[in-house]
């Protein structure tokens, strides 16, 4: 059994509680490795070395903060590999699923070598006689990122990248369900020439979580986890006074109109309903097909697909469809919210709950379920069911369909599928979710836009990379200069003749 450490001073460090949480191999169900749960006290020398060091490196030119972003971007390309697996062997996610995770959090890695640019203050010139104003985007000094377990390289890259390039140090505190990841890539950001200590990877439970919000160093906290803990993180961290974007969970729907492309409605639902096993806040846990017709047809394309989907662990090759849930009591929560489903009266399909797999009896593997005729008042229509089970809710028109997203308390991501531009201008424009995908199932914007959710998915202003994520992280100060005439008229401006 491996020991996982801190990553403090850019080294591995041990723990220095006698705390620490189990790493399970979820195919498995074996503990695979432990990682220590760091105290208050920890945390705080860590906020204070990462303030020593952030002083330099706020002072490094932009230039030379994107070079290091530069060489961070190759090494993660050249550590690929490495980094999947180990993304996958802590998570469950299939190999080309963890490449994807690793992908997703490398582009805004590449978005932050231009961060020059978007560090730039504004300027005006003669704003009154003789007076220039200008502004500055200035770090903020120590921030904190915590992350979750789903993308345990993508969203530490989401939060570091931007937060380091804009001259920050950072204490990140990754899941402590799939650590590995992030410690490794400290590392790499130590041989990109990160100086020792603006990053520090501080590994913990809710303890070291608490200490970060009341530290009186830390300027602002990233959060991206469960709406109760999202909104728990961003009420104590506004009322110590800190900047907090705070990213909750999702309970997404995806509208097919009656002319949309069946087929291809129904192969975008399989994957964005059961990839990653339902374990992606971005996934699609609700379809609304419009019109019974609509409904029918759907469903006849669905269950032969479903049907088809291979679980197994990631080491079982490319053609596995997904893996196990993240733990047992993940497992045990989702299986008991699919009885419950069946005794509110919803149809179940596919039943995914005695799917068993030969030689890892202990793994937490869940088959695929589906519900048809469920309704906004079952317990598996309100909760997020993060694991893989899709429930289709029937409309009767494309404003019902509209209403029942609206009226949904989470507003991550949202799909239609149609064949008619206007309809689905119409949805863009009065949706209230935060992303929206017209025939995209998953509307994850690229790393030059930016990601947030409305409504209980997101708690705080501004998005998380993209544009967002340089005013996040840093403050503007804005300069008034006035600049008294005369002088130059008083001056000399001749080549004196020597005497
Ligand atoms: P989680 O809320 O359990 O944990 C997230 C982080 O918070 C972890 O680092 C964890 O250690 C910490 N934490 C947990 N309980 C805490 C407590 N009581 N006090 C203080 N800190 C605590 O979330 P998870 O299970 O790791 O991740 C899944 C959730 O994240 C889902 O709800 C999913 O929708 C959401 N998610 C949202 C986004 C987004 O961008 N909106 C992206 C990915 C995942």
């Amino acid at each position: 059994m491996q020991n996982l450490t801190h990553y403090l001073g850019g080294a591995r460090v041990e723990g220095g509680s006698d705390r620490y949480a189990d790493v399970m191999n979820p195919a498995t169900g074996e503990v695979q490795a432990r990682v220590p749960l760091a105290t208050a006290a920890e945390l705080d020398a860590a906020v204070a070395s990462a303030a020593e060091a952030q002083i330099g490196w706020g002072a490094t030119n932009p230039q030379r903060r994107a070079r290091v972003m530069m060489k961070f971007g190759a090494l993660i390309n050249e550590h690929m590999d490495e980094l999947a697996e180990l993304v996958s062997r802590e998570h469950g996610k299939t190999i080309p699923d963890a490449r994807g995770d690793v992908q997703r959090g490398l582009e805004v890695v590449e978005v932050c070598m231009g961060a020059p640019h978007m560090l730039k203050g504004e300027f005006t010139n003669d704003g009154g006689p003789g007076i220039d104003l200008y502004s500055m985007r200035q770090p903020l000094g120590v921030v904190a990122g915590i992350t979750p377990f789903n993308f345990p390289a993508m969203i530490p890259l989401w939060k570091m990248a931007p937060a380091l390039v804009s001259g920050n140090a950072m204490i990140l505190k990754p899941s402590e369900r799939c650590p590995s990841t992030s410690l490794r890539l400290a590392e790499l950001l130590t041989e990109a020439g990160l100086p020792d200590g603006v990053l520090q990877v501080v590994n913990g439970d809710k303890e070291v979580v608490d200490a970060i919000l009341d530290n009186e160093t830390v300027a602002a906290v990233g959060f991206v986890g469960s709406t109760p803990i999202a909104q728990y993180i961003y009420g104590r961290a506004a009322t110590n006074g800190k900047r907090a974007q705070c990213f909750g969970g999702a309970k997404n729907h995806m509208i097919i109109m009656p002319d949309a492309d069946l087929d291809k409605a129904a192969d975008a639902l399989v994957g964005a309903g059961y990839g990653a096993a339902g374990e992606r806040c971005m996934a699609i846990s609700v379809a609304v097909p419009v019109g019974e017709k609509t409904a029918d047809a759907l469903i006849e394309r669905l269950v032969p697909r479903i049907e088809k989907l291979k679980v197994g662990p990631y080491t079982a090759g490319d053609d596995v469809d997904y893996g196990p849930v993240i733990t047992k009591q993940a497992e045990t929560r989702i299986r008991g919210l699919i009885d419950k489903g069946v005794e509110e009266g919803a149809e179940l399909l596919i039943d995914g709950r005695d799917f068993r797999l030969q030689g890892y009896e202990n793994g937490y593997f869940i088959g695929p379920s589906l519900f048809d005729r469920v309704t906004p008042d079952m317990e598996i229509y309100k909760e997020e069911i993060f694991g893989p089970v899709l429930s289709q809710v029937r409309a009767e028109s494309y404003e019902d369909a509209l209403k029942l997203t609206m009226d949904n308390p989470y507003g991550n991501g949202t799909a239609i599928y149609t064949a008619d531009g206007d309809t689905a201008r119409d949805f863009a424009n009065r949706v209230n979710v935060g992303m929206v995908g017209i025939n995209f199932p998953i509307p994850v914007p690229l790393s030059y836009h930016s990601f947030g959710g409305w409504k209980k998915s997101a708690f705080g202003d501004l998005n998380q990379y993209g544009p967002d994520a340089f005013k996040f992280y840093t403050k503007t100060k804005t300069v008034t200069a006035r600049w008294f005439s005369g002088i130059k008229d008083g001056g000399e401006f001749h080549f004196k003749q020597m005497d």
